[in-house]
């Protein structure tokens, strides 16, 4: 399948790596919309929210644990965002469920 997270988590193409195990990856955003912004993605392909079952719903569990370990780890100890967008209109440009972990500044609220 041609999907670049897919490959980012397989090693295929080149990443920051902050975290990885048997189910997830977290590796460091390309274009930083905050001083820490880190991407955690399931191994399996999954393409967005939307898609999100009882029988694939356990990694997401997961990936919030590991985003809360991050957040420690990066002393992101004032707050910090996690944020998934879902679908065109929420801006999702990659099409490989990911959860945005964000910190390191105040975040506006309702986000634009
Ligand atoms: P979204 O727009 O919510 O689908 O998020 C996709 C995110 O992936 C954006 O914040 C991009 O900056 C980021 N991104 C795209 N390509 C790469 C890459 N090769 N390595 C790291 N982050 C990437
Ligand atoms: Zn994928």
């Amino acid at each position: 399948m041609d999907c670049l997270f897919c490959k980012i988590a397989a090693g295929e193409i080149p990443s920051k790596k902050v975290y990885e195990d048997e189910q997830v990856y977290a590796f460091y955003d390309i274009e930083p919309q905050a001083p820490v912004h880190v991407l955690l993605i399931p191994k399996t392909h999954i393409a967005s929210a939307a898609e999100i079952t009882a029988e694939n719903s356990a990694v997401v569990a997961h990936i919030f644990e590991v985003a809360a370990q991050i957040a420690k780890e990066l002393g992101l100890d004032d707050g910090f965002r996690i944020v998934s967008n879902c679908g065109e209109s929420a801006g999702q440009t990659v099409k490989h469920l990911h959860f945005h972990l964000m910190g390191g500044r105040t975040f506006a609220w309702p986000a634009g």
